[in-house]
């Protein structure tokens, strides 16, 4: 992502279409106009060695095509390393649609991109992701084969979000492991950023072992729903970077970790949900490592979600089977961990090292 970054902004030039793809590595990219829905669509294919691309679509007011286009291939290219090292037989692609979805959302919108999805031919599978829901992949269903996430009425496998907190709690647990010498979260002090959907349940599941949570959020509704449930102290948004905790569990949005919030970090662990946690994942990771902060990569432990799809793939959606699936998330973690330590490199360029290691072996042994 940074050469990408910095392919943009080099010398102050304007950037090119080409030279950023090039830049990320991605396989294809694809732009899509429809004129009677004023539908503008781009999909980023980052690689199908291992499989079908797969990843969401995102629906978004990007104040320019180039904002959309940087974050459609910063996404995709991050969908590869979450299937990688997984192990999923799914590569790594993504769709962002341009525009207020409060404004621009209609039933008619939704299928017109279904047909755009329906024209790669399954070389990218779409799914719900920020502003689209199951209901949406509804209307994408009536045009395209090529789309999960379905209602589990429909033999989807439904919300992923359950799956993903379940996940980012086993990530949790084997960071604890690493640091504490067990996993138990009993009496242990989380601070969790984001209490919506996955935030709320990965509260239920810390409470349950007995954790301390302390909770942040801007929603006061979604605070007020979570303090109901389970015993949270809530903080201030700002103020969960200060607190003296074990474990931060960044829920809400991208790039939290950065210069001006590492300085400020009171804990020795890092594990949440959020996509795209290190602002500048090269620096940021190397940095949390000289702090001897332990962090499990954002592709790895939020990886219960596209495990949850990945089961509705293969026939009949099994819960069990995702949930059994999502347990791998603890041991890959484990092993993330021991390659840092073993190589002297930060927990992100293991965790990547190993996803390139799975992606080089299929592809030199053609077995895609
Ligand atoms: P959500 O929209 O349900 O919840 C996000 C929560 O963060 C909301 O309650 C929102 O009010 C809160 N928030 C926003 N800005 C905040 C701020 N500055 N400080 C504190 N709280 C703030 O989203 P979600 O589905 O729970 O996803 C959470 C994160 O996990 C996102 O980054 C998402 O991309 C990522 N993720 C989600 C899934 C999934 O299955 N839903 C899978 C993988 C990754």
């Amino acid at each position: 992502m940074e050469e990408l970054i910095s392919t943009l902004t080099k010398e102050g030039k304007h950037p090119t279409i080409f030279g950023s793809i090039t830049a990320s590595g991605h396989e294809r990219v694809v732009h899509y106009y429809d004129k009677f829905t004023g539908l503008k669509a781009i999909v980023a294919i980052h690689s199908t060695v291992l499989g079908p691309s797969l990843g969401g679509a995102r629906m978004w007011n990007y104040t320019s095509e180039e904002e959309a286009l940087v974050d459609v291939l910063r996404l995709s290219k991050g969908m590869t390393y979450k299937s990688a090292i997984t192990g999923l037989d799914l590569g790594g692609g993504k769709a962002v649609i341009i525009g207020d979805a409060k404004k621009i959302k209609t039933e008619a919108l939704l299928r017109s991109y279904g047909r755009f999805i329906e024209t790669l031919k399954g070389i990218y599978i779409t799914a719900a992701d920020v502003n689209t829901d199951m209901r949406d992949m509804e209307y994408i269903s009536k045009e395209t084969q090529y789309v999960v996430g379905l209602p589990t009425l429909q033999g989807g496998s439904g919300d992923p979000s359950l799956v993903t907190a379940y996940g980012t709690y086993l990530g949790i647990k084997a960071a604890t492991k690493k640091v504490y010498g067990n996993d138990s979260l009993c009496g242990k002090k989380v601070g969790v950023e984001g209490v919506g959907k996955v935030g709320a349940s990965l509260v239920g599941h810390l409470c349950k072992e007995g954790a301390e949570v302390y909770a942040a959020d801007i929603s006061q509704k979604n605070l007020a729903e979570v303090t109901k449930k389970h015993p949270v102290k809530v903080v201030q948004p700002g103020e969960i970077y200060d607190l003296a905790i074990d474990i931060y569990a960044p829920c809400a949005l991208g790039a939290t970790i950065n210069d001006g919030t590492i300085e400020r970090l009171n804990c020795q662990i890092i594990g949440g949900a959020a996509n795209n946690q290190l602002e500048d994942e090269i620096r940021h990771s190397s940095m949390l490592r000289e702090r001897n902060i332990v962090y499990i990569p954002d592709f790895l432990i939020s990886a219960g979600g596209v495990i949850n799809v990945y089961t509705e793939l293969w026939g009949e959606y099994s819960k069990e089977l995702a949930y059994q699936r999502t347990e791998d998330i603890y041991k890959i973690s484990l092993e993330v961990l021991k390659i840092a330590e073993e190589e002297y490199i930060s927990t992100h360029e293991a965790a990547k090292k190993l996803a390139e290691q799975r992606i080089d072996s299929i592809q030199n042994a053609h077995l895609s």
